[in-house]
């Protein structure tokens, strides 16, 4: 069995779905699991909704829920031309999910108040529409397909908008799930990013999610090969939309593609990679508009030359400066300070450390006001904005002759504050102002890769 995961934009509309069933068409003998995200900028609108109603606006949220609504049943008839009975269900099941939704959103407006555990409700419902709609699309171009409801089988904990899934539980679950599934049928297909916590109430595994769920499932099923079907040609030597001249790495270690997603590479969630390196699963990285390319294969490290293979970044962070004459000669100082990091659920990126003197990075967005508190019981604190971080990753990076004075060489114009090695050789990143970002990064991958 493989795992075909396809992202938003390679399920876009009426033509990119053709596509896509065609792709899995052509490997109905490898009895494929088809994990579908919501059709590209739906997830997008559905927060947008969800700030509607929680502001009490309900004219936005209906007008925007509407939006959606018109787009999911002109593509259900598009993709169902001809075929009356299929795009009758299809419709009955677009509307029914849009009617649920409607009355959540009308009730959040009406109290003004949003959890998460609704908002979990909420902002999956882009995958159960896509889901659906393309189970009857590929019914009506001769696929028989199951659906599978991914909330009866990504068993998460019940952290709602980013459940931490129960590995233990999804491995005794998945394989009865498909198998029971895949009973009379060519494919199955379920949605990515939807899960469900242990008393069946909906969560979400997270921005990006669905990559992240075709492993879960790979990982349960022990899949010959997990497919990431995406809008470019494999992982590239940096982000295509961010530089030029760059191209696609033929094939990169798990532990590459883990830290390239890590460090700010969206092409992959950064949890996709742990579950495929468990049972040492190869991913696939494939470009839906291009299926004949050869993409990227992420394998195990054994497979896969030394050398540079990518820069990535992160265009927005924040850097911590923590000062304490306290932390001088004593013990569990970092203890207490990365447990306020840990009890506030905000992640760090970076480190380093001098004698009374704690720098460290995270991602802007995590909400540090509670961390920011209880460390300034103690210490100093300082937050700088406007910040970027970029790093260059690739197998034993660290132990290349020469590069750090080639890297830092070539950027003598630009001002760099904070520079981490890590401990795997894998990756050294460095902080420079966000204005620095393009040319920076044009200026590295011109260094490394043209
Ligand atoms: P999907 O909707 O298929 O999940 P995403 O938008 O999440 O697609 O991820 C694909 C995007 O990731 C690409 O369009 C590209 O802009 C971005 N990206 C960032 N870094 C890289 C990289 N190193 N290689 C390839 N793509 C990258
Ligand atoms: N639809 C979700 C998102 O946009 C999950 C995904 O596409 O991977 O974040
Ligand atoms: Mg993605």
């Amino acid at each position: 069995m493989i795992v075909m995961k396809f992202g938003g934009t390679s399920v876009a509309n009426c033509e990119a779905i053709t596509r896509m069933v065609s792709i899995v068409g052509s490997k109905l003998e490898e009895r494929p699991v088809v994990v579908v995200s919501a059709l590209s900028k739906v997830t997008d609108s559905l927060y947008r909704i969800c700030d509607f109603a929680q502001a009490q606006n309900e004219a936005g949220a209906m007008e925007c829920l509407e939006q959606l609504r018109n787009r999911h049943l002109s593509l259900a008839r598009e993709l169902m031309e001809g075929k009356l009975q299929l795009k009758e269900e299809a419709e009955g099941k677009v509307n029914g999910i849009f009617d649920t939704l409607k009355s959540l959103v009308c009730a959040v407006c009406s109290l003004g108040e949003l959890s998460d555990r609704v908002k979990a409700r909420i902002i999956s419902s882009g995958e159960y529409l896509s889901s659906n709609i393309i189970c009857f699309a590929m019914n009506a171009k001769g696929i028989k397909t199951n659906f599978i409801d991914a909330g009866t089988m990504i068993i998460t904990s019940d952290d709602y908008l980013k459940g931490e899934p129960d590995m233990d539980r999804i491995c005794e679950i998945v394989p009865g799930k498909v198998a029971e599934a895949y009973s009379g049928v060519d494919a199955v297909i379920t949605q990515g990013f939807v899960a469900a916590a242990g008393d069946g109430t909906r969560t979400v595994l997270g921005r990006g999610g669905s990559d992240y769920t075709a492993s879960l499932i790979g990982m349960a099923i022990d899949a010959k090969r997990i497919e990431i079907w995406t809008d470019v040609d494999g992982v590239h030597t940096a982000d295509p939309r961010r530089v030029e001249n760059t191209r696609s790495l033929k094939r990169i270690s798990f532990e590459e593609a883990a830290e390239m997603a890590y460090f700010g590479a969206k092409v992959l969630h950064p949890l996709t990679i742990e579950p495929a390196v468990d049972k040492d699963i190869p991913i696939y990285v494939l470009d839906s508009l291009n299926p004949s390319a050869c993409g990227t294969a992420i394998l195990h490290d054994s497979a896969i030359e030394e050398g540079v293979k990518s820069i990535s970044c992160k265009e927005n962070i924040l850097v911590i400066n923590i000062f304490s004459p306290k932390m001088i000669n004593t013990f569990g100082f970092l203890d207490k300070v990365f447990d306020i990091f840990k009890e506030h659920k905000v992640s760090v990126d970076l480190i380093s450390t001098s004698e009374a003197n704690i720098s460290l990075t995270v991602e802007a967005g995590q909400n540090i006001n509670g961390v920011v508190k209880d460390l300034s019981d103690f210490a100093e604190v300082h937050v700088v904005e406007g910040k970027s971080q970029v790093s260059v990753i690739g197998k034993n990076v660290i132990n290349i002759k020469g590069l750090f004075k080639n890297i830092f060489g070539s950027l003598l114009q630009y001002k760099i504050y904070m520079i981490s090695q890590g401990a795997t050789a894998i990756n050294l990143s460095f902080v420079i102002d966000r204005q620095s970002l393009d040319g920076v990064m044009k200026q590295l991958h011109k260094l490394l890769f043209e």
